[in-house]
């Protein structure tokens, strides 16, 4: 398996704020405004093989035993359903209110 770990710069697609480089110099892949991503990774994460590249929207939230919290993400176009791990600068609990309130 091979992927490339990468940081950086881009604007969002869906609020069009600008997302800097991860704080923790870690892969960033989604929004930390909005948590909206982009469907690149087709198998893996990082992968970039995936030719959808349409948007992900966070759909739900998960917690792995020894990892962090995960966010699923969910392609808007094609349904597939991806797990990311949350940066330690995402609007994480925003986005935990507005899923208790959806529910
Ligand atoms: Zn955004
Ligand atoms: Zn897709």
């Amino acid at each position: 398996m091979w992927f490339i770990m990468r940081n950086e710069q881009f604007k969002c697609i869906f609020c069009h704020s600008q997302v800097l480089p991860h704080p923790d110099w870690s892969a960033r892949n989604h929004c930390p405004k909005c948590l909206y991503s982009k469907h690149l990774d087709k198998n893996f994460p990082w992968d970039r093989l995936s030719t959808c590249e349409s948007l992900m929207k966070p759909v739900w939230i998960d917690y792995k035993k020894n990892k962090d919290y995960m966010i699923k993400h969910r392609c808007l176009k094609c349904g597939k359903e991806i797990l990311n791990k949350v940066a330690s600068d995402d609007d994480f609990l925003d986005f935990v209110k507005k899923l208790n309130k959806s529910l």
